[in-house]
């Protein structure tokens, strides 16, 4: 959550001058207004569902990276390497404490390696400029909030530059039109603490959408652990798989149906990669992925 607010309040330059300035509020609440009026003419030639214009996805490289949080603390990643390739679902999978979401702070570059190499994209992730990096990334933390105010805003909480037809994309791509219809407002609805209460799986497909609408090169998904019905999972699964299909996917796994769709699967163990392969080969080669998979991999 801490990450997530840095992310928000400090990160994030748009959402950094929301908070410092009520004029650029102002401008963001005339943009939402035109958006409503834009909705009321008639609607654009059909754009391919999930099609993303512009945006080439990116690798990412991890080659012997050592890193720990303080001088004073023990190490937490002891010469990790792995290699994502642009495009894909990879999914990072190990027990509680192996250093799967230290992998995504130090992507974000919320904190720095010690040693080794990250790249992304092929270039040094020190190479990146701090902002173009965090525009490259989507990132969708676990069990991420939803925001006070409408679902509208929501979404386009950061990609205020958004239009309608790539809103309307967003809300599609993630599944989230049933909800969307059977709220009492529509879009309008205010969700969340003090509107309509969404369930897990549409709280995390909610904030897989307001992620895609920044366009990332990489989508970086730290799943909720929460268990999702049935169909919830199958819902999630399918957004995913979608997704990877444009962009790179980057996944802790909290389950098992998404590791299955995994196009490689990274397992983690103590600070170090234990091994990599698919579903099929780590089930037959490695007793630690068997264990996980016999648990569902519901494990923080
Ligand atoms: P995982 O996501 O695989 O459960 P993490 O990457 O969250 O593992 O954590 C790896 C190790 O780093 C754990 O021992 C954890 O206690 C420690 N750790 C995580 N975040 C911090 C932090 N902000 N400060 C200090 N230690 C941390
Ligand atoms: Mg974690």
């Amino acid at each position: 959550l801490i990450a997530f607010l840095l992310y928000l309040f400090y990160l994030v330059p748009p959402i950094g001058q929301l908070v410092q300035g009520g004029v650029q509020l102002q401008q963001g609440l005339a943009a939402m207004k035109r958006i409503n009026e834009i909705e009321s003419l008639p609607a654009e030639p059909a754009t391919p569902v999930g099609a993303v214009a512009g945006v080439e996805p990116v690798g990412v490289t991890f080659e012997d990276v050592v890193f720990r949080y303080g001088d004073d603390r023990p190490i937490v990643h002891a010469g990790v390497s792995f290699e994502v390739p642009p495009g894909g679902l990879t999914a990072l999978v190990g027990p509680s404490g192996a250093g799967k979401s230290t992998v995504f702070g130090l992507l974000e570059r919320f904190y720095d390696h010690q040693g080794g190499t990250i790249t992304i994209g092929g270039r040094d992730i020190r190479d990146w400029p701090l902002g173009e990096l965090r525009a490259a990334l989507g990132y969708v933390e676990q069990d991420a909030p939803v925001l006070a105010g409408t679902l509208r805003e929501n979404l386009l909480f950061a990609a205020q530059d958004a239009t309608e037809d790539e809103l309307r994309r967003a809300i599609v791509r993630t599944r989230l039109d049933d909800l969307v219809e059977r709220l009492p407002e529509g879009l309008e609805t205010a969700v969340g603490h003090r509107g309509v209460l969404l369930s897990g799986g549409e709280r995390q497909r909610v904030a897989i959408a307001r992620a895609l609408l920044r366009r990332p090169r990489l989508l970086l998904l730290d799943e909720a652990t929460s268990q999702l019905d049935a169909v919830n999972e199958l819902r999630l699964r399918e957004v995913i798989a979608e997704v990877a299909e444009e962009t790179t996917v980057l996944v802790i796994a909290h389950r098992l149906s998404t590791v299955t769709n995994a196009d490689r699967i990274v397992v983690m163990e103590a600070g170090g990669v234990r091994a990599v392969g698919t579903h099929g080969s780590l089930v037959g080669d490695d007793d630690l992925y068997r264990e996980l998979a016999a648990t569902q991999f519901l494990v923080s």
